[in-house]
């Protein structure tokens, strides 16, 4: 199958791509889907994950990330439309906001502050779920949700400001890791090649009805922070900071509904998968 990536690398890098140079199955093309795109021939499969996804990336571009929510959604929906194609939404653990409801399942409708820091991303990515489903009802466009929780992997950027990057920049480097508040808030991490056999899975087995997609091993930030200066063999100490405001104080993906309907669970562990992305983070530090 060909591949069109489109990407205007507010957030991603193009040496990200060099892998794939030189594939004949694969094209790129640097665009901003908020502009729309227009493309030739046949199309299958629209996938939709253009967005800022850190929070320090996002409250450093409120407004582009809820233009890529809403109306670079809509451009996509609009083009599955047009060519016919299946679309996956990237939605985020991110619309149940702080819950209350632990673990969070897709039935839950969320605790969001929508004029928060926060918002801007929560909100947009409310609102393009809200979308998929009105093409849905609208247009009869075979539409999928996918609610993507905190996933860490190879290639993500040192400076993206999350909290695997940030602690595994800092461990290598001896740095202090920032704990943010007293660090017992949780997150439950995902290995990236569990997420993409998961995305695979909706594509080819989903419905319209959103599907957590994550892994359920919860742990505390604090843990966090430790069990990679472990992994790293760093005499790192940790470094207390102020907590952000609106920071989920717990999160842990229910995957029942993935189980069930995907026949998806993820494969690797917390620690197989940290070492992973340690050993990427090693190589470019
Ligand atoms: N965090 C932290 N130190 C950092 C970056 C993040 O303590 O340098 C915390 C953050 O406050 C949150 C958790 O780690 O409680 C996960 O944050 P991340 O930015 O990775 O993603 P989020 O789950 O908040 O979207």
């Amino acid at each position: 199958m060909r591949v069109l990536a489109l990407d205007n690398f507010i957030t991603g890098s193009p040496q990200n791509l060099e892998p794939l140079q030189g594939n004949p199955e694969f094209e790129f093309r640097q665009a901003d889907v908020n502009h729309g795109v227009f493309i030739g021939g046949d199309v299958r499969y629209v996938l939709h994950f253009a967005s800022p996804a850190s929070p320090p990336q996002y409250d450093a571009n409120p407004i582009h990330t809820l233009k890529v929510g809403t109306i670079g959604t809509m451009n996509m929906l609009g083009l599955a439309r047009a060519k016919n194609a299946t679309f996956l939404l990237a939605s985020t653990s991110e619309v149940y906001g702080d819950p209350l409801v632990h673990p969070q399942p897709e039935s839950y409708w969320g605790n969001v502050n929508p004029i928060g820091p926060r918002g801007c991303y929560d909100e947009a990515k409310r609102c393009a779920e809200a979308y998929a489903m009105a093409y849905r009802r609208m247009h009869q466009v075979d539409t999928r949700i996918i609610r993507i929780f905190n996933t860490h992997g190879p290639r993500m950027q040192v400076q993206d400001g999350r909290a695997v990057p940030n602690f595994m920049a800092q461990a290598i480097r001896g740095e202090p890791l920032t704990v943010y508040g007293d660090g017992s808030q949780t997150r439950s991490l995902c290995y990236v090649s569990d997420l993409v056999r998961g995305v695979i899975a909706a594509l080819e087995r989903g419905d319209e009805q959103p599907v957590n997609l994550g892994n359920p091993e919860e742990v505390t930030v604090l843990e966090l922070a430790e069990t990679i200066i472990r992994l790293a063999g760093s005499k790192s100490r940790i470094d207390h900071r102020e907590l952000p405001v609106d920071d989920p104080k717990q999160r842990r993906p229910d995957i029942t509904r993935a189980r069930k309907l995907l026949g998806w669970q993820p494969e690797v562990g917390l620690e197989d998968g940290l070492r992973r992305t340690l050993e990427y983070f090693r190589s470019v530090l």
